[in-house]
């Protein structure tokens, strides 16, 4: 079966998950029937954009089938999407299930199903079978696309429906998909990783990487755009290794330009740039696309050369410093914000001294600051000389506060000028501001009403709060 499936073109398959959609939709018409009432679904992410991207299609297949969306897990069809980079993210997941155990044996017809990363981790599939006997359904990241036919499979069987492939060289485009926002949303350009830090399990779960045929990429954004997206963010574990092993190869770099063309596009982002695979041509495209933002958010991990050789990173810190002034002299006003891992095995004091060097001469917009975490399956885990917590911590407060001075300082450069903000949404405690962000990504407030969600406009940055801005329209 396997086998024949994976004969089929990615066009083919798309057209056999409608087919599955229009089966579902029959099959869930009448249950509705019977019960009386819609049926409704709960889809819970864990974990960064690429996962909350694919909740979207869960969110899109469900819809598009008869589920209407629950404001909680007390839903008729309830997904954990789920991460597992970290492994208390995967104790949450173990949390959760529990609570909806009791919650399964007063609503006997829910279905529990599972995804994401977890998925394809070792034992976890056995461990589903042996303890959580209250799932229904189980699939990996690989084979997220097939939806719509495990759903089907899953409202026509009573035991629990397994489906984890270890690998998958097919993308499968045109799917349906509900996304968060009207007016941003991101855009997938590759899938896995080659990178293998020591550190890290992505490669382990998510597989090698895959790029998306540029046309694909364009035709997505064209329709987003004429749906009323004004910002996207391009997503990939590593998109400076983008298209290396298409057909016919194109660099990111490229790629940033032939988005940069579409029309009525006013913002692109990226994330995440491996800073061994930043080319000097990427800068140029980014000092040559007016669309691109001016914001690059570059993880350093560690300023040792020692911990980042460790840490296989594939750069030091000459190189990692060099890419920022290259950068800043291409785009003067650049933000550049970072991740920072502390505490890795073996750190010494004067690890973590290099690593506050860099935070002082790159002078960060803002760094997402992490304790090291032991994450089982990884070279990291396996090494004998992780570092004492209380050690740990003290780093941590320290790295903290220098990160936090620095970026405040940072934030307060701008105070006083006109600069575009897209606006996001009504202020959470104030319903006579609105929120919005910069092109670097500080957020800023300022008086307005729900018809500007989704627009920019030029605004004075009164007052720089620290981390956010009040404004005035100008
Ligand atoms: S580049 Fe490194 S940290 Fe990032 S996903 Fe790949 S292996 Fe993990």
């Amino acid at each position: 079966m396997r086998d024949f499936e994976l004969n089929l073109t990615p066009e083919e398959e798309s057209l056999k998950q409608y087919k599955y959609m229009e089966k579902a939709k029959l099959l869930v018409a009448e249950k509705e029937k019977e019960l009386g009432r819609k049926l409704t679904f709960h889809v819970t992410t864990f974990g960064c954009q690429m996962n909350a991207r694919d909740s979207e299609k869960l969110v899109g297949i469900l819809s598009e089938i008869g589920y209407v969306e629950a404001e909680d897990e007390r839903a008729d069809f309830v997904i954990y999407n789920t991460c597992t980079v970290r492994e208390n993210a995967d104790n949450k997941v173990w949390g959760r299930l529990g609570y909806l155990k009791s919650y399964k044996k007063q609503n006997p017809e829910t279905i529990i199903g599972l995804c994401g990363c977890m998925m394809q981790e070792q034992g976890v599939v056995e461990k589903i079978e042996k303890e959580y006997k209250h799932v229904n359904l189980v699939f990996g990241t690989h084979n997220i696309y097939k939806f719509a036919e495990l759903a089907c499979k899953t409202l026509q069987s009573k035991g629990l429906v397994v489906d984890v492939w270890k690998e998958n060289d097919k993308i499968v485009e045109d799917l349906p998909m509900k996304r968060k926002f009207s007016f941003k949303s991101g855009v997938n350009i590759m899938f896995g990783c080659d990178n293998f830090c020591s550190y890290c399990i992505v490669p382990y779960v998510r597989g090698r990487e895959k790029s998306r045929e540029p046309k694909d990429i364009i035709r997505e954004i064209e329709r987003l755009v004429a749906d009323g997206v004004c910002e996207v963010m391009l997503l990939g574990q590593n998109v400076n290794s983008y298209g290396k092993n298409l057909e016919h190869p194109m660099s990111f770099a490229d790629l940033l330009r032939e988005v940069n063309k579409i029309e009525g596009l006013e913002r692109i982002r990226f994330m995440t740039s491996h800073p061994k695979d930043l080319s000097d041509d990427l800068i140029l495209a980014m000092k040559e696309c007016d669309k691109v933002c001016g914001h690059m958010h570059l993880p350093l991990q560690s300023g040792s050369d020692r911990i980042l050789e460790i840490m296989n990173r594939h750069y030091d810190k000459a190189k990692y410093l060099d890419i920022v002034r290259k950068l800043r002299e291409a785009v003067p006003d650049i933000a550049i914000t970072t991740d920072i891992i502390v505490g890795f095995p073996g750190e010494t004091e004067e690890d973590f001294q290099e690593t506050l060097n860099v935070v002082k001469e790159v002078g960060y917009d803002s760094a997402f600051t992490f304790i090291y975490s032991k994450r089982t399956g990884t070279r990291a885990a396996k090494m004998d000389n992780q570092v004492p917590t209380d050690v740990v911590k003290d780093r941590f407060n320290r790295l903290l506060e220098e990160v936090q001075t620095i970026s405040a300082e940072r934030a307060k450069r701008h105070e006083g000028k006109v600069m575009p903000v897209l606006v996001e949404g009504i202020n959470e405690h104030d319903n006579s501001l609105v929120t919005g962000r910069l092109e670097n990504n500080l957020v800023v407030h300022f008086k307005g009403t729900e018809d500007m969600i989704g627009k920019i406009y030029n605004v004075k940055l009164s007052e720089c709060k620290g981390f956010y801005y009040l404004g005035e329209l100008a």
